[in-house]
This record gives structure tokens, sequence and C-alpha cells, in this order.
């Protein structure tokens, strides 16, 4: 009998458990639980750990009841893994915004970019570091937890890996390199945490999980999610680049062994280490903050639209956006510019339709900011986008971008990429042979392509504006 490699998905909007055939990387069951986000204060996004722990246990729950009904045996599954983003202070929070401020205004020349040699990152809301400094100046019980030694410190993938691996009674601390990138206190060349790091944020060293690579057993094992998704595109080359279209959008080029850091505001980080002995593999990434929480915010907040696919409808019956534009900008724009947000070339002739088309515009417009940037910066223009996450189910998206950015998109037909991608990581420490695969050998890996159809002197089409404009 072929093994079983199962991942877990923690995402910001939802948790999912996935299990594959180590051999053949078919999905053979798919579990998904929305998590809820609560927005307690204007800017502040917040997760419940323990619901997202619940919801852990709950897809896995599902999964074995079904393999059961299916006749399939559970122990077939040789490993379980996590893979995630930052603290239930969610990535997308604001509260941090003046301790940022004040960070940088003790910085050399105010400079937001003062420890990127280091960490490949700017001072910004989005990283662990100064979300963990607000609550140690904010919340009495954390200081306080931290003061009496009884409080740890970890991204999402460390908490889901604590609870399932004892908890309370002897829990793994752990995270891998990828995760401990994007704290702000890890350095990514020597892949160590970083006194100087934990100094400037006043961050005690004891209270960090001890970091792995990304392909391992310790108990249990992790990658980051957006690592974990480059992995699952077959990106091993330097210069292959995919984007993920979740909550926000994450745009990641490999550059191979060597770190390089941006001259237009991307960020560098690890894209993995796939075992102990294994070299670093690094990558340039520029996130849109707000994608698919666009369309969230469009479906809960304005009852445009009931659930988050019916907007391919309300878009296409549009057909365009009218002239009206849309700036989600409700975290800022993380890369690479700042801005508030907008909606702006509003008529009377306007309705929900336009709006609906305009805000997947605004996903395809950041997009194609943040590939000009990655194209300046690395030399070599991309030639296509490979791209996954559950916002490529938007054939109308896919299309849109593949006009905007004048260039191939290229989705594989199973969109659940960063869970191969963990689930291969987990099959290589697992010794399942999962990796040694070749992406020809792959079923998941076939491919849907969206050419761009607008043509390039602008004259047609919904997208007149056309390539050249832009
Ligand atoms: P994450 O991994 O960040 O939790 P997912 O990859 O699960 O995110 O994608 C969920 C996001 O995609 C949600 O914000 C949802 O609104 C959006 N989304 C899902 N389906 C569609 C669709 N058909 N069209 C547009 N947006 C969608």
């Amino acid at each position: 009998m072929e093994p079983l490699v199962a991942a877990i998905d923690q995402g910001t909007s939802s948790t999912r458990f996935l299990v594959f055939n180590a051999r053949t990387a078919e999905l053979v069951s798919h579990q998904q639980v929305e998590i809820t986000q609560s927005f307690p204060k204007e800017g502040w996004v917040e997760a419940d750990p323990k619901e997202i722990m619940q919801s852990v246990y709950k897809v896995m729950d599902r999964t074995c009841e079904k393999l059961h009904q299916l006749s399939v045996d559970v122990s077939r599954i040789k490993v379980y893994i996590s893979c995630i983003f930052p603290v239930s202070v969610v990535w997308l929070d604001l509260r941090t915004q003046s301790t940022v401020e004040r960070l940088i205004n003790k910085a050399p020349g105010r400079n937001k970019n003062h420890l990127k040699h280091k960490t490949g990152l700017p001072i910004s809301t989005y990283f662990s570091a100064v979300k963990l400094r607000w609550l140690l100046d904010n919340v009495d019980e954390v200081k306080q937890a931290v003061v009496s030694g009884r409080a740890l410190f970890g991204t999402v993938d460390s908490w889901i890996i604590w609870c399932l691996t004892g908890g309370r009674s002897g829990g793994v601390h752990i995270t891998d390199v990828t995760n401990a990138s994007r704290t702000m206190l890890f350095n990514i060349h020597t892949l160590n945490w970083d006194q100087e790091l934990c100094r400037y944020f006043d961050i005690p060293m004891e209270i960090l999980p001890k970091v792995h690579s990304s392909s391992e057993i310790y108990g249990h094992m992790c990658l980051g999610d957006q690592s974990a998704a480059l992995v699952g595109q077959m990106c091993f080359s330097d210069g292959q680049a995919k984007n993920t279209y979740g909550t926000g959008c994450f745009l990641l080029r490999n550059t191979g062994t060597k770190s390089v850091m941006s001259e237009h505001g991307l960020l560098t980080t690890v894209a993995y280490k796939l075992g102990k002995n294994q070299p670093a593999h690094y990558a340039l990434e520029g996130s849109v903050a707000i994608a698919g929480a666009v369309v969230r915010w469009l479906r809960d907040n304005m009852g445009i639209v009931q659930s988050s696919s019916e907007i391919e409808e309300l878009a296409a019956a549009a057909g365009t956006s009218y002239g009206c534009y849309f700036v989600p900008a409700f975290s800022g724009l993380y890369a690479p510019t700042g801005s508030p947000v907008i909606i702006c070339g509003l008529t009377q002739f306007t309705n929900r339709n336009h709006l609906a088309f305009a805000a997947l515009e605004a996903v395809c417009f950041q997009t194609r900011e943040i590939l000009d940037a990655m194209n300046l910066d690395s030399g070599v223009p991309l030639s296509q986008l490979q791209v996954d996450g559950g916002m490529t189910s938007n054939r109308l998206l896919m299309q849109l971008q593949a006009d905007i950015l004048c260039m191939p998109v290229v989705r594989p037909s199973m969109a659940e990429t960063t869970a191969l991608g963990v689930a291969m990581a987990a099959g290589a420490a697992e010794g399942v042979e999962v990796w040694s695969l070749s992406p020809q050998q792959l079923p998941v890996i076939s491919a849907e392509t969206f050419e761009p159809q607008i043509n390039t002197e602008g004259t047609t089409g919904p997208m007149a504006a056309g390539c050249s404009a832009l």
C-alpha cells in the first residue's frame, strides 16, 4: 500500500487538512474550516489561538472519519505537519503603528531599512517582533509571564506544533527557518536568532523557539505558507516565481542560494532549507496586504455578495469597472509604497457590478506593481507567472491578471500547492520519496494557462489601457 502524507495549511481565513498519496501526489482528502477574524478596534485584526487549534483538530478528525468510511487505513498517514504565518495578532493588524514609528524615529537616519541587511525586512507592522514588543508594553499578563519565565513566544506554526506534541506536558517549542525569517529577530544569513536584534526590540531570547530546517522530524514540522507554495509549485530554480492569492497576495521569486537585497521595496526571505545539512535557498518577496480580504469585505461589510465566489458573476456582468478604481489599502500597501484607501471614479451609472470588477482589478494592479519591482531588482523579466490560492478559482480574475501583466498566468489544476509543498517537504524528511518525483510525473502539476488577450497598443477590450500604458 502506498503511504499517505498529510499537511495542515493554517491560513488567515481558514484551516485546511489535506492528505496526498505520497507517490503520485494525488489529493486523497481535503477538509476545510473557516476561521473567525475579529476586528475589536479600527486597524486591529485578531484570531483566537484556541479556535485555531480547535479548527486543526476538527479538520483532522473529519479526515480520519472520511478515510475510515472509504476503508483507508489512517495509520498509512506518515506525517502530520503545519505551515503558517504570524501570531494571533494577525499580520494585517495595525495596532503597532506607533511602536513602528517610535522604532523608525530612533533608527540612524530614521531609516526603516536599518535592519534589512540582517533580516531582509523593513521595520513594519507586518512582522512579529513589533507585535511582541507591543504585547510586552501593553498587556500586563504577557509581561508578568515573561518576567516569571512562564512565557514562550512563537508564530502560529510553533503554537500548533507545541499543542500537537503535548502542550503543557512536554510540547516541542520549535519553528523553521522560513517562519523565523518573518519575525525580524532572525539573521537570515547565519540562520540563527540574533542577539543584536533581540536587544534592539528588547525581547528575551529564551522565549523564542528552537529553529530547524523545513524538512526534518521533531515530532512534527513546519514550513512557512508562502515558502511551501513555492515548493509546491516546483519553483526550485533561480528566477522562478509564484503568486499565491489568498487573504493577501504573496509573490515570491526564487533567488537560489544567494540572498538578494531589493532596491525597489521588496523583502528578502528564506525560501526553504530542505534538510539539516542542505543549504538555505532565498527569495525576493512582495505582498499585497488585501486581496481575497477585499472580497470578504464586500461580502461581510457591504453585503454586495453573499459568497466570495459570487463576485465573479457580478464582475463578469459588468465586464468593466467603468472608470471606477478601488485602492483597498486597509492595512496600508506593503510593497512597494504606502497609500490610503480610495474608491474613485464613481458616476451615477456605477453599480455594484462595476465595484466588483474594480475590486478584482485592484488585486491585479497591485500584483503588477510588485512584479515590475521584482523585474527591476533581478534585471531578468519574468516570462510567465505561476499562481495558486483560494482566489485563483476565479477565472475572470486570472484572465484579468494575464491581461494586466501582459504575460501568461499558469494555474495548476490543483490549487492547494501550499499544502502540497508542505507534504513534499514532509515526505522528504520521512523518506517516502515524494521529493524525488520530477515535475513531469506529478499529475498535480497539470495546469491551465491564461494567455493575455488585450492588444499591446491598448486599442480594444475592457482593459483598453493596455500593456504599454501601465
Ligand atoms: P488564506 O490561505 O489566506 O486563508 P485562501 O487561499 O483560503 O486564503 O483564500 C481565501 C480568500 O480568497 C478569501 O479572502 C476569499 O474572500 C477569497 N476568495 C475565495 N474564492 C474566491 C473567488 N471565487 N473569487 C474571489 N475571491 C475568492
